[in-house]
Order: structure tokens, then sequence, then C-alpha cells
């Protein structure tokens, strides 16, 4: 592993005003040693200690809060899905990580697989992003996204599933709180899967072994459920209302003001799949959710950038898309750089590990060419990325043909 101090013009600890120019990094085996002006630096470091110069700016590796690994982002992931064997799976969802790590990902979250195959790939050789699995995600008998293999029904099953999946090695759980417009014939997006009680001890359990749970939530019913129980995360949070009326989105500031003072984070899981809905249908579709977006922001919840890639057309190349789209929501971009960085990295359980540049954090890093207060784009021109250390010049045309 190496030890080396990187020096960038421009170094983005990671808390949005905070920069340091002509600054640098000591990497010392996989971990942040120090960091600093580049004189500060270079003056606690021995003389043999490589150097290395790089072009643009260096700020901590940007992490996807919700990811699916096992779909493969066309038109109908879950037929593929069904398709295919674990072992070609497995090599898909290999190819998906690398994709993932090109465009300058270091941590993933995957919200949901079958046969714990995110794990596996977890403790495979290579480098990869640092990979969190939920393993199967918790549903219902023919509930959204059944065919993970996480089907429960009352309270004593949804207790031994919790428990089963972190036997299996989860990092955390997921919960289908309401239905979702993914599983052919499942329950619709206001439907609550799930009583209070239910859910209650999915969190209880999951707690109680140490791990976080991410809730998938639409409506406003779902929410408040999930908000009720405790859950850490509420995954697409996209206020839907509970009248049968699908996709029509209407913000609440009284649960807006709940998700605040719970500190429950939420990952609005924009991505190039919203860039495909705008320019197929009308750009009109979109705006309900970007008003919701900003009005959350505005009421002060605890937002965090996520994909949900390998859904139809969230592709795992394109995560600066997702991005783009907050800021399209009226939010700035060092907000938006934090929703990738040091907020995600507190949602995850990661505050004391990654998403910052700061002395025994893990050395995950990444130079992009430019400035990405200035312009996000500059996140879509990876140089370099490093994972706990290990450096990996990515491959930008392989990136944007998955
Ligand atoms: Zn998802």
């Amino acid at each position: 592993m190496t030890t080396e101090v990187l020096i960038a013009d421009l170094l983005l600890p990671g808390a949005a005003g905070e920069a340091v120019h002509d600054g640098a990094v000591h990497v010392a085996e996989g971990v942040i040693a120090a960091v600093g002006p580049v004189r500060d630096v270079l003056a606690d470091v021995g003389p043999t200690v490589l150097r290395r110069r790089v072009r643009g700016t260096l700020l901590p590796g940007l992490i996807d809060s919700h990811v699916h690994l096992s779909f493969d982002a066309g038109s109908d992931p879950v037929g593929s899905l069904l398709d295919q064997d674990d072992e070609v799976l497995f090599a898909h969802m290999a190819a998906r990580a690398r994709a993932l790590l090109d465009s300058g990902v270091t941590t993933v979250r995957d919200l949901g697989d079958r046969s714990g195959l995110a794990i596996r790939l977890r403790e495979s050789a290579g480098l990869l992003p640092r990979i969190l699995s939920a393993t199967a995600p918790i549903t219902v008998p023919g509930g959204h996204c059944w065919f993970f293999g996480g089907e429960v029904a009352g309270v004593e099953q949804m207790r031994a599933r919790v428990r089963r999946n972190v036997r299996d090695g989860a990092d955390l759980i997921k919960i289908m709180v309401t239905g979702g417009y993914l599983t052919p014939g499942g329950p619709s997006m206001s439907e609550l899967q799930f009583s209070q009680e239910e859910i209650g001890a999915a969190v209880a359990e999951a707690h109680s072994a140490g791990k976080p749970v991410a809730a998938h939530a639409h409506s406003v019913t779902g929410i408040r459920a999930a908000l009720a129980a405790g859950v850490d995360t509420i995954e697409h949070c996209s206020f839907v209302s509970d009248d049968g009326t699908e996709r029509k989105s209407v913000f609440r500031a009284d649960l807006a003001r709940e998700l605040v003072e719970r500190g429950t984070f939420v990952c609005p899981t924009f991505s190039s799949a919203f860039t495909h809905i705008a320019d197929s249908q009308d750009r009109a579709v979109i705006q309900p959710w970007l008003d919701l977006v900003r009005q959350q922001h505005e009421a002060g919840v605890r937002l965090i950038a996520g994909t949900d890639a390998g859904v139809p057309f969230a592709g795992f190349g394109d995560y600066v898309e997702g991005l783009r789209w907050f800021s399209r929501a009226g939010l700035p971009n060092e907000v938006v750089l934090e929703m990738a960085t040091t907020t995600a990295a507190a949602a995850l359980g990661l505050a004391e590990r990654t998403g910052r540049i700061a002395p025994g954090f893990a050395a995950d890093l990444l130079v992009v060419d430019g400035d990405p207060r200035l312009d996000l784009d500059a996140l879509a021109r990876p140089e370099l990325v490093l994972v706990q250390g290990e450096p990996h010049v990515p491959r930008r045309s392989r990136a944007t043909a998955l």
C-alpha cells in the first residue's frame, strides 16, 4: 500500500465553504495522515515520501447512497434479472461497480439484490468502491421487489428476516414500506405494505444488531409510518398523496418538520432517469419533484445523493447527472457537493470514516478537472480516484458506455 503526498491546486476537504489553495494530503497505509497547505504537510513528512502533483481539484470520493448492482438500467431490469443465473449476474454486478468507480464513486450502498451477491462482491479481490449491502430488501408476499427473496408476513417473520439478513452479512436493513412502480403487478406507490407494528419490529431488531434501516417510501402515509418507526433514511420520499392519485406529489410542511426533528436523512434518488423522462415526455413532469426537493432543503431536511442506479435509465456511469438535478432544483453547488460526500457518509453511518478529507479518515479521494463549486460538470471529468489509498485512473469511455 502506497504512502504518498498528493498536491493539488485546489483542495476541498468536504464541508461547504472550506477550500485550501495549494493544498496537500498525506496518505499512509490507505488512511489520511495529514491535510492542509502544501508547505505545512511537506514539513512533517520525510524526504523519501513520494510526492504527486495532480491537476485540478482534490475532493472526497463521491458516495452513491442508493444503487442496485443487480439491475441493468435498461427498460426491463426485472425481466433481465430473472433471466440471469447468479454467476452471470455476479459478473455484470462487478462491471457495474467498476463503472461507478470510473465515475468517481468510492462508496456505494446497494439497497437490494439477491443471493447475497453484493456481499460476495464486497469480499472479492480487485479495486472497487466500498460496498454497503442491504442484501434482500424486506417486502410482503408478492410485494414490491419480491423477486429478491425477502418476502415476509407478520411481525415474527419480519424479525426473523432481519436477523437472517444480519447473519448473511448485511450492513443495513432495507424495508419496502410502500409499493413502487418497478414491480409488475405489485402494490402501487401509495399503498402501505406493512403495519406500524411490523415496521417498528424491523427497526427494533435492526438497531439492536447495530444496523441502520433504509425505508423505501413514496406516499405520505408510508413516510409517516417510517418516521414513527424511527428509520434512519427514507428513500424517494416523494410525498405521493393518499387519495389514490398515483404520482401526485404535494409538499407537506408538517412531514418535513418531522423529518428535521427526527434527523432522518432523505435520498430523493435523482438520476439520469429523470433526464430520460424530461427528454422523452415533458420537462413539466419533473417539476413537482424539483419543487419537493427544494422545499425539503429549505425546510432543513438532510438530503443525500443516490441515483437508484440500475432502475430504468438510471445508468452506473453517470452519477453527476443526478447531482445536476439538485442544481436544477435550485440547490447551491456547494450544498450538492456535501450531499454527495459528508452528509451521505453521515447517513450511511460512515461519518468518521469517509466523505471528508481529514486525518484518520480513509483515503477515499477524487481528482477532477475544474472546480465543481463553480460547475458540477467538473465531476464528469475525473482524473484520478483513490479508494482507501489505492489509486485508479478512470476510464471515462467505459463509464459512459455502460
Ligand atoms: Zn431502489
